[in-house]
C-alpha cells in the first residue's frame, strides 16, 4: 500500500516537473537499482542455475572503478565461516559432509554486454570496470551463476522437503563515500551481516510444478510447462529478495489493515493450529506497529515454517521460522517463546526491513530495538505483568557485567554469548532507559520520526541519536550517546524495584490461581489466592506432636512463611492450638496435627468432606481404611463458610517423610483438592479432586 502510493506521488512530481522533457518515466523513477533474476532449480542435485542482470546507477558522489557484490553463499564453504543461527550440536572439530557445503560459482560477467575481468574471493565478487563510471551514469551488469544449496538447518539450505533460499544470489554491496571503499565484509558467523540498499526485483523462478513458493514481493504470474512451472515474482523497494518453498506447504491467510498475511506450514500434528495462532499473533503485531510506529511499507507479508534451528530470521516481507510445535492451550500470562519469536520477526519488518542498517557494523540498531519493541508490544497488548513484557524481559535483567559498548560491530565480540548478552539483553535496556527519561509520548514520537525519516534507507546510530535530539533535546542526546558508546552499560535507573518485582509476582500468581479455580472449583491454591487478595491465614500449631514431627512442622512453617514473605511480601499468622481465639477460628485456617489429638479436627471433622477421624475415608466412592493415613485437603472453614480451611493430618504411628513438607505446601500442589498418603508397607499416594 505504502509502496504504491509512494510511486504514485513520485510520478506526479515528475509529471509536473519533467512533463516538458521527452524522457520516459521508467528511466527517471529514481535512483533505485533494478534486479532481473532468472533461475531454474535442479531439484535432484539441489542446484540453482541463474542469470542475474542489474541495471546499476552510480548514485555516489565519486567515480567508481569497480563494482562489488556479496557472495554470501560461499560462507557455507566451511564450518568455520558458516553462519549458524545457533551453535547447538556443533562442538569440537566437526567436518561437514559434502552435501552440507554450500557454494556459489560465478560463470561469467558481462558489463554492457561485454565480457569483463572479475575476481571471486572471500565471499566477494569484484568487477573491474574498463573505464570509471561517473556519478549519475548507468550500466548493465549481467552474470551467470550456479548455486549449490547446502543440506542443513541454517538460513540457507534444504531440509525435510523445505528449501530456504536466503542470502543466495550475488547481491550488490554498498559503497562508502567517506572511505572510498566498498563494503567487503563477509557474512559473519556471529549475528547477522545484512547490509544493502533497497532495489526492485523482477524474478522468474522455474521449479517442479507441485512446489509451493513463499517469496519476498508478489507472485504476478505462474505458467506450467510439462513437469515444471515458472513463476514471475516482483518486489519493489526491498533490500533483499528471498524465498522459501516446499511441495508440502499448506497455507493460511489473513488480512490486517490492507496487508495480506500468509503462513506456510508443514503437515503434522497440530501444525495447522500452531500456524493459525502464529498468524493471528503476527496480525496483532502488524496492527499494533501500524498504529504505534507507522504503516507497514508493503502489502504482503509471509511467515514460513522451515527446518531452521535455533531461532527465526527476518527478511523483506518474509519471516523464516523453525519447525512449529503444538502451542494450543497456552496461558496468556505465560506466552510461549515461539509466539514471542514470530512477533520479534514481524517487528524486524519495521527495524531492518523498513529502516535498514549495517547489521555487521551496528547490530544494536535493528536487533536491540527489535527486542525492545517486542517487549513493548507485549506490555501494550497483554499488560505490564506479562512474561514477555518490558518489566519481565528487560527491567528484570539489569545487573553489572563487563560488556563491550552497545555500538560494537559483530566482529568485536569475543564469542557468541558475549554478542547475545550485549545485543539482546543489554541493548534493549537502552530504549527503556530512553523511555524513562523522555516519557511515553516523546518516546513514541522518536520511534515514529525515526521510521518515517529512514524508511527504505539505511540509518546509523548517529541518525538515531539525531532523531532523539530533535524530539527530546541535546541533554538527552548526550546521555544516550554515552550509553551507547561506553562499555559496561548499566542503567540502574530502570531496575525493577522490590515493590514492582513483588507486585509482578503477586499479579501473575493471582492470574494463575484464578484460572485453576475457574477450571476446577475450590483447589488447594485457593487458600494462597485468598492470601494474595489480602485475607489473613492462621496456622494452627499443635503442641502435642512427637519431637521429630514437631521439628518437621517447624521446617514446614518456616519454608512456607519464607517463600510467601520473600516472593509475595505476605505473612501468615502462627497461633498455638490452645491459644486460638474465637476470632481466629473465623479466618482462613491451616489446621495441622494428629487427627485424634487435635481438638479442632475432632470438632470440625464431621463437617468436612473428608473426616480424618472416621474409621474409613471415602473418596470418589472408594473406601480406604483409615489406618496409617496422612494427607491434606482443602475445604470450606466450618466455623465460617466464607473462609477456607486446609487440613494437614499426620499419621502418629509413622514418622513423616521429609518430602511431605513439599507435598503439603499449598504453594505447590495448588491445582488439586487433596493428597492422601497410605503409609506403611505399601506407601501409596493418591491425589486429585474429592468432588
Ligand atoms: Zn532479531
Amino acid at each position: 500500500m505504502k509502496v504504491k502510493s509512494r510511486i504514485l506521488s513520485l510520478f506526479l512530481a515528475f509529471f509536473i516537473i519533467f512533463s516538458f522533457i521527452p524522457i520516459s518515466f521508467a528511466e527517471n523513477v529514481g535512483d533505485i537499482n533494478e534486479y532481473k533474476i532468472d533461475i531454474k532449480l535442479n531439484h535432484n542435485e539441489k542446484i540453482l542455475n541463474g542469470k542475474e542482470t542489474l541495471v546499476f546507477k552510480n548514485n555516489y558522489n565519486r567515480e567508481l572503478k569497480e563494482i562489488v557484490f556479496h557472495l554470501y553463499p560461499d560462507s557455507y564453504n566451511d564450518i568455520k565461516t558458516m553462519p549458524a543461527l545457533s551453535f547447538l550440536g556443533i562442538e569440537g572439530e566437526v567436518k561437514l559432509a559434502k552435501e552440507e557445503l554450500g557454494d556459489i560459482h560465478i560463470e561469467k560477467v558481462l558489463v554492457n554486454k561485454k565480457n569483463i575481468k572479475y575476481t571471486q574471493d572471500k565471499e566477494v565478487l569484484k568487477i573491474s570496470l574498463d573505464k570509471p563510471l561517473k556519478q549519475g551514469e548507468k550500466l548493465d551488469i549481467s552474470m551467470d551463476f550456479t548455486l549449490k544449496i547446502p543440506f542443513g538447518r541454517n538460513r540457507l539450505g534444504f531440509y525435510e522437503d523445505v528449501y530456504s533460499l536466503t542470502n543466495w544470489y550475488p547481491m550488490l554491496s554498498i559503497y562508502d563515500e567517506k572511505t572510498g571503499k566498498w563494503d567487503e565484509n563477509p557474512y559473519h558467523p556471529v549475528g547477522e551481516s545484512n547490509y544493502s540498499d533497497v532495489a526492485n526485483y523482477n524474478v522468474h523462478l522455474t521449479v517442479p510444478k507441485d512446489m509451493v513458493v513463499a517469496p519476498t514481493g508478489s507472485i504476478i504470474d505462474e505458467k506450467i510447462e510439462g513437469l515444471n512451472k515458472t513463476l514471475n515474482i516482483k518486489a519493489e523497494n526491498v533490500r533483499d529478495f528471498v524465498f522459501m518453498m516446499s511441495p508440502k506447504y499448506k497455507v493460511l491467510t489473513k488480512e490486517i489493515d490492507g496487508v495480506k498475511l500468509y503462513n506456510y506450514y508443514l503437515p503434522g500434528d497440530k501444525k495447522q493450529n500452531s500456524a493459525q495462532i502464529l498468524l493471528d499473533e503476527a496480525g496483532k503485531a502488524v496492527s499494533f506497529l501500524n498504529k504505534k510506529i507507522g504503516k507497514y511499507a508493503y502489502d504482503e507479508l509471509r511467515i514460513a515454517e522451515t527446518g531452521l534451528l535455533g531461532g527465526a530470521m527476518e527478511y523483506p516481507q518474509i519471516v523464516q521460522m523453525g519447525f512449529y510445535q503444538p502451542i494450543d492451550g497456552y496461558e496468556e500470562e505465560y506466552i510461549p517463546s515461539i509466539l514471542e519469536m514470530v512477533v520479534h520477526e514481524v517487528i524486524h519488518q519495521w527495524w531492518y526491513v523498513g529502516v535498514g542498517n549495517n547489521e555487521y557494523k551496528e547490530p544494536f540498531l535493528d536487533e536491540s530495538l527489535t527486542v525492545f519493541t517486542t517487549a513493548y508490544y507485549f506490555e501494550n497488548e497483554y499488560g505490564k505483568y506479562n512474561n514477555r513484557a518490558v518489566n519481565m524481559k528487560i527491567r528484570r535483567s539489569i545487573y553489572e557485567s563487563e560488556i563491550p559498548a552497545l555500538n560494537s560491530s559483530v566482529d568485536d565480540f569475543k564469542d557468541f554469548d558475549s554478542y547475545v548478552h550485549t545485543i539482546y539483553t543489554k541493548g534493549p535496556q537502552f530504549f527503556e532507559d530512553l523511555r524513562k527519561r523522555v516519557g511515553e509520548e516523546k518516546f513514541t514520537k522518536i520511534l515514529q520520526n525515526y521510521y518515517k525519516k529512514f524508511l527504505f534507507k539505511n540509518a546509523t546510530i548517529v541518525d538515531l541519536l539525531n532523531t532523539i535530539e530533535e524530539v527530546a533535546g541535546k541533554g538527552i542526546r548526550k546521555t544516550m550517546e554515552v550509553a551507547v558508546s561506553k562499555p559496561n552499560y548499566f542503567p540502574q535507573n530502570i531496575q525493577l524495584t522490590q515493590e514492582e518485582d513483588r507486585a509482578m509476582e503477586v499479579e501473575n500468581k493471582k492470574k494463575y490461581l484464578s484460572k485453576k479455580e475457574k477450571e476446577n472449583g475450590l483447589v488447594v491454591g485457593s487458600l494462597i489466592l485468598r492470601c494474595l487478595n489480602g485475607e489473613e491465614i492462621v496456622f494452627v500449631k499443635p503442641n502435642n506432636l512427637s519431637q521429630i514431627d514437631a521439628k518437621l512442622m517447624d521446617y514446614f512453617i518456616e519454608n512456607m512463611s519464607e517463600e510467601l514473605q520473600q516472593i509475595y511480601g505476605l505473612n501468615i499468622k502462627v497461633v498455638e492450638e490452645n491459644r486460638l481465639t474465637e476470632k481466629d477460628k473465623l479466618k482462613n485456617l491451616i489446621v495441622f496435627g494428629y487427627p485424634k489429638k487435635s481438638s479442632i479436627m475432632n470438632k470440625i471433622g464431621p463437617k468436612l468432606p473428608i473426616n480424618p477421624n472416621s474409621d474409613e475415608i471415602v473418596i470418589n466412592n472408594i473406601k480406604i481404611k483409615n489406618e496409617n493415613i496422612s494427607g491434606m485437603f482443602i475445604a470450606e472453614n466450618p466455623y465460617n463458610k466464607k473462609k477456607l480451611s486446609l487440613i494437614i493430618f499426620l499419621d502418629e504411628s509413622n514418622t513423616q517423610d521429609d518430602s511431605f513438607m513439599f507435598n503439603y505446601n499449598p504453594l505447590y500442589n495448588d491445582g488439586i483438592q487433596f493428597i492422601l498418603n497410605v503409609n506403611g508397607k505399601k506407601n501409596v499416594q493418591i491425589k486429585g479432586m474429592y468432588k
